[in-house]
């Protein structure tokens, strides 16, 4: 049962000036209720704009964003916000989206008193309790934000996202801006949050490392489009993409790997103006003539294992 879908199946399109960038290009993507799914690709690849219209945060230009099976843009005033309460985004930098003048226990207690999610009387305790499951001391919360480390200004992120009661996390490089150490209490902390409270993650992230042990499944992006999409185990042994197999060489800890193959050479090519065929044919190792001209379609290589590359038909 489909709990949270994105189905963007024609073009879609952000203005930038003059000029149409395809930031995400034909992507159909459907998240299953309790699933965590990571989206990676480079910096650039389209994977942030996707995580916003999933989100409800930025609607597309085309296409449609489906929640619980029913368009965002039909949804009336009551499911609408329901919809917006429901699906919370945590940020790479969460400091930018706290207010610096408000204090931890305003931050946190705010939209929960707003909405009528707690009484009046209930919110100090009601912010304790969000606090402690994010990993924060209660007794802190009359602190402010600049009173705070790095990673304990996620957990504050963290906290204000749990308090309106979500059941989807769009989680957008939450962890790329912590210390290694950090990053892994980060991480370990989404995954008792999931085990907790039955959640639902999208999971974007540069870095395939970070999504290996959270994620069910794994959605790899290039310049807007989506090139693979299998099981976490199926992308992480048995990757079939050559842009998937690059970047899992630049995963320092499979070693494996990384002698298998070269990294990812190059720059990401300008979305303003992506090559033709398939966007990756300037840096794939693999590249003929019809890579240049013709672009490929995601096929399935395996059950539930989709892959866009040229290679697979010619086998
Ligand atoms: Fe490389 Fe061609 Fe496959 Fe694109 S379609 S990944 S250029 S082999």
């Amino acid at each position: 049962r489909l709990d949270v879908a994105a189905k963007l199946a024609r073009r879609l399109g952000v203005r930038v000036r003059q000029d149409v960038v395809h930031a995400v290009d034909g992507v159909d993507l459907a998240i299953r209720r309790g699933e965590v799914v990571g989206l990676v690709g480079e910096s650039g690849c389209g994977k942030s704009t996707l995580g916003r219209m999933v989100a409800g945060i930025m609607p597309p230009s085309d296409g449609a964003v489906l929640w619980r099976g029913r368009d965002l843009r039909s949804l009336s005033g009551a499911e609408a916000r329901e919809a917006k309460l429901r699906t919370q985004m945590i940020f790479q930098d969460p400091y930018a989206s706290l207010n610096p003048r408000l204090r931890v226990q305003d931050i946190v207690g705010e939209a929960p008193r707003v909405h009528g999610l707690v009484g009046r009387g209930e919110v100090e305790g009601y912010v304790d309790g969000q606090l402690r499951r994010a990993g924060l001391d209660p007794a802190l919360k009359r602190r402010y934000p600049h009173q705070f480390s790095g990673g304990q200004r996620q957990r504050i992120g963290i906290a204000r996202a749990l308090a309106v009661q979500p059941d989807f996390l769009v989680c957008d490089e939450a962890v790329a801006a912590l210390d290694v150490s950090i990053q892994a209490q980060i991480l370990n902390l989404f995954m008792k949050l999931r085990r907790e409270l039955d959640l639902t993650y999208l999971f974007i992230s540069h870095d395939l490392g970070v999504v290996e042990h959270l994620s069910d499944r794994v959605v790899i992006m290039y310049l807007g489009r989506v090139v693979e999409e299998a099981s976490a185990e199926a992308v992480f042994r048995r990757p079939n993409h050559p842009y998937t197999r690059a970047l899992l060489a630049e995963v320092p800890r499979i070693e494996v790997r990384k002698r298998a193959f070269a990294g990812v050479k190059g720059e990401i090519p300008s979305p303003l103006n992506p090559p033709g065929g398939c966007h990756f044919h300037p840096r794939c190792p693999h590249a003929f003539a019809r890579c240049r001209l013709e672009r490929p379609v995601l096929r399935e290589v395996a059950p539930g294992h989709r892959s866009a590359c040229h290679l697979n038909e010619a086998t």
